[in-house]
């Protein structure tokens, strides 16, 4: 068995549950690599600023992600496909989204795209960043085709959580990681990087006099994650409190980027325990997109494990309840 060379953190399973042979795994990837850089029928040329910031931003992204010291999926240019209208709608999962990470790569919305800036760059980056983390595909014996089980944090309720098989779970605290990622890199590389850069000044600009210059950050407001991330950022404060190994909020922190890049959740789930035996299953339940159902499980965690009320994330259920 030759040692693997292509990406270290994609993992195909076959219908026993094992792995795949090395050889094996290799071949697969070529293969889906292949498949992910075809153009699809009708996809439209990238725009030149969107095609050059793609080319910068994924080394930028990935140099950033180098701290966590672990393998990492570079996706290349040709796996993003920017799709007209009528065949983005098609295949994607909600109305009016600029892009989803899938089985093809990045699929972004030409409709959306049509005037890039700052908050379409953010959620290109967050979608990069699904690429980029841990992937596991199963093979179906019936197909014979490995799909997606796992990707970030993400696991097949199957395994260690329970519920059915067709289940995927932590989908929230996945959305949570990326989101919070995204904004390391805006921090990091978009700011003081070549693109956007009056945008950041006019953002930066909003920031009241006494906080200026100190290291404060304002960010874009570009998704409606805002209710999971400070559900995470809590968590890891709580995870202060009950856990004197856990003092430093940014090594807590690092704990979880870790386990959505190598795909293991034991320390994270050791250290949800410390919380409350629960933690994990409890936030397991949170579907992916913050509707009315989703956050009220976000408040019913808050309250179980006293992480105290958020603003934003009453704020957004109450439009939700409006909306109905
Ligand atoms: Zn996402």
């Amino acid at each position: 068995m030759g040692e693997r060379n292509l990406e270290k953190n994609i993992y195909f399973i076959d219908e026993d549950g094992e792995l795949e042979t090395d050889d094996h795994q290799d071949s697969i990837i070529v293969e889906m690599r292949e498949y992910q850089e075809q153009p699809f029928e009708g996809e439209i040329e990238k725009p030149p600023e969107l095609q050059k910031f793609i080319e910068w931003v994924i080394p930028e992204i990935e140099d950033y992600l180098s701290k966590y010291e672990t393998d990492l999926n570079s996706p290349t240019l040709k796996m993003i496909h920017l799709l007209p209208k009528e065949f983005y709608k098609k295949h994607m999962p909600t109305e009016g989204s600029d892009g989803f990470s899938c089985r093809e790569g990045v699929v972004l919305n030409e409709e959306r795209f049509k005037n890039f800036n700052l908050n379409l760059a953010l959620n290109l980056i967050h979608e990069i960043l699904h690429y980029f983390s841990f992937k596991k595909h199963c093979r179906s014996g019936e197909t014979g085709d490995h799909s997606q089980r796992r990707s970030g944090l993400t696991v097949d309720s199957a395994s260690p959580l329970e519920g059915t098989p067709d289940d995927i779970k932590l989908k929230a605290l996945n959305e949570a990681i990326t989101e919070t990622l995204t904004f390391q890199v805006y921090i990091n590389k978009i700011k003081g990087g070549p693109f956007f850069e009056d945008d950041v000044k006019k953002l930066d600009s909003s920031l009241p006099e006494e906080y200026r210059g100190k290291g404060y950050n304002v960010y874009p407001k570009t998704s409606s994650y805002g209710p999971y991330e400070s559900l995470f950022y809590d968590l890891v404060k709580k995870i202060a409190v009950v856990d004197d190994k856990y003092t430093d909020n940014e090594d807590t922190k690092d704990v979880f980027y870790k386990a959505y890049f190598n795909g293991r959740l034991l320390p994270l789930a050791r250290m949800l325990r410390k919380v409350d035996k629960d933690c994990l299953h409890d936030l397991a339940e949170i579907g992916a997109i913050p509707n009315n159902e989703n956050l009220q499980k976000v408040n019913e965690l808050r309250k179980k494990y006293g992480l105290g009320e958020d603003r934003e994330t009453n704020e957004q259920l109450e439009k939700e309840v409006k909306q109905k």
